[in-house]
């Protein structure tokens, strides 16, 4: 039997189930990758995502190659690409890991139907998540609107389950799979119509399991204090890995529950505490799953963002927070970090989701759409979730009436100013005492820095607390219901 294995992303070869099943059922097996034509052009996701995924797809070509397997790929609407190549190659089926974004789901029922009509078996594996959605429900089945409910829900699956990590297919069995079709190189970067950016984290499988295991080995165990801060490496910087799958969520868990067993100082009040950001990230899933309305608008319209038109103030003030250059210096120095990166701390994100929603009143589905455009680990789950907590409309959200103070939240997760001076550099020589607030500095304190307000470093667009009565006015309905 003959089998192609339609890598997506989970482009990895460590517990792939696809890639498993299909060595374990067919005598031959083929290693196929599509490069979505429609979705490059439609420039959802931007040159720092594509960059990663070619990196991935090299380190993944490079790995089978080393068991005797070549990766196939074309470019083209995926659809028809997979039923022709399974023509073409003969092949009797097709496996692949299960996706949850809407658009995927609706193409994979089509690309499922067309290969059953051509008489190809069609088998799929869940991969992407520890559990999905049906398999974490409430009581009445029903699918789970609060992370807390969710999380119990989720552990106690975990506990009865014991969820296990698959070996890696060996080289021999691998070997022995290999169909001789003729290899040919990836195309570049700019064939695809992207700019090259060299990637801001390494890209690749083998990449990943080395971020892992530097950070189950220390920095977990400081994880609860050191994830809020900006200027450190306190967190895993994994998230563009579980996007492209090079790393499995369920080995992620294992690992960090193993660290627990580590020699030296260890913390299990850390370990739990990261392991819920993945538990976070799976209940994003579900909520995508059970409630795709949530990519057209709010989950929940109960509470409405006020938003304004501005006409061309809103644009000037949309383009100021794209470029960094809104005068809060915490929240430049994140959209800076993304621009430059394609990456943005957790915590910043928070930041300066709060601040184009409750400050500059900018509906957050701008926001949403800029961060997919330059995140390297955009995922619609995840980016839609977070920002809709931010701009509570989602499942369980930040209250209406919270809004970040942008110079106190760069206080306390920022205090000296090294996260700000890194990435907003005409700030480099102000004071500690300033670096949070630049435009309160007297003019031999602006000579001193090297930083004249106003010529070299922007006024504030908006006064925080002048922006922050008037979104609380305008939305007074919108809170009091
Ligand atoms: C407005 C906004 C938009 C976001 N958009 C995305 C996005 O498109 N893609 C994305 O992966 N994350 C997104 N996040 C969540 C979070 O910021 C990133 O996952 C995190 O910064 C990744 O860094 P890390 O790998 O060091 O995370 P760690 O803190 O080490 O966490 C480990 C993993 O848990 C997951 N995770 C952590 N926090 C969250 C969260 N709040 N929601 C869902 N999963 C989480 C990620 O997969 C992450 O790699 C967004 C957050 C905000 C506030």
């Amino acid at each position: 039997m003959r089998g192609i294995v339609w890598f997506r992303r989970d482009l990895r070869l460590h517990d792939q189930p696809a890639l498993i099943a299909a060595c374990e059922a067919c005598s031959e097996v083929i290693p196929f990758f599509v490069f979505d034509e429609p979705l490059l052009q439609s420039r959802v996701f931007g040159s720092a995502c594509v960059n990663f995924m070619l990196g991935c797809l090299h380190d993944l070509a490079s790995s089978l190659a080393d068991r005797g397997l070549t990766l196939q790929w074309r470019r083209g609407e995926p659809v028809e690409e997979i039923v022709r190549a399974a023509r073409e190659w003969k092949a009797d089926a097709v496996y692949w890991n299960r996706d949850y974004e809407p658009r995927a789901i609706e193409r994979d029922r089509t690309v499922a139907q067309r290969l059953a009509q051509a008489g190809v078996v069609v088998r799929t594996f869940k991969d992407h998540v520890v559990f999905e959605a049906e398999e974490v429900r409430g009581v009445t089945g029903e699918p789970l609107q609060r992370y807390s409910a969710y999380r119990a829900r989720w552990w106690s699956k975990w506990y009865a389950v014991k969820p296990t990590v698959h070996a890696v297919p060996s080289s021999s069995r691998a070997r022995e799979k290999a169909v001789p079709l003729p290899p040919s190189s990836l195309p570049t970067i700019n064939e695809l119509g992207y700019d090259h950016l060299a990637p801001w984290i390494e890209p690749g499988e083998r990449s990943a399991r080395k971020q892992l295991r530097w950070f189950v080995d220390g920095p977990i165990h400081q994880y609860g204090h050191g994830r809020n801060l900006p200027a450190i490496e306190g967190s895993a910087k994994l998230s563009p890995h579980f996007r492209f799958g090079t790393l499995s969520p369920k080995g992620a868990v294992h690992a960090a529950l193993d660290s627990l067993s580590h020699k030296g100082p260890v913390s299990r009040t850390d370990v739990l505490t990261w392991i819920d950001e993945l538990i976070w990230r799976e209940f994003f899933q579900q909520v995508l799953a059970a409630f795709p309305h949530v990519v057209e608008g709010p989950f929940r319209h109960t509470f409405v963002p006020p938003s304004r038109d501005f006409g061309p103030e809103r644009d000037r003030f949309f383009q100021a927070w794209c470029d960094g250059n809104t005068g809060y210096p915490i929240v430049d120095a994140g959209m800076r970090q993304l621009n430059q990166t394609g990456w943005m701390h957790n915590r910043v994100r928070m930041i300066v989701a709060s601040f184009l929603i409750k400050d500059l009143l900018i509906d957050w589905q701008s926001g949403e759409r800029y961060f997919m455009r330059h995140l390297l680990d955009a995922d619609v789950a995840a980016n839609n979730g977070n920002w809709q907590w931010c701009a509570s409309t989602g499942t369980d959200s930040m209250p209406g009436y919270r809004i970040f103070n942008p110079a106190l939240q760069s206080k306390k997760f920022d205090p000296d100013g090294a996260y700000i001076r890194r990435y907003v550099p005409e700030l480099a020589h102000v004071s500690v005492k300033n670096i949070h607030e630049p435009h309160l500095m007297t003019a031999d304190e602006q000579v001193l820095a090297r930083c004249r307000i106003g010529a070299d470093y922007p006024f504030p667009v908006v006064d925080h607390q002048q922006a922050r009565q008037e979104y609380l006015n305008l939305g007074k309905r919108e809170v009091m219901r």
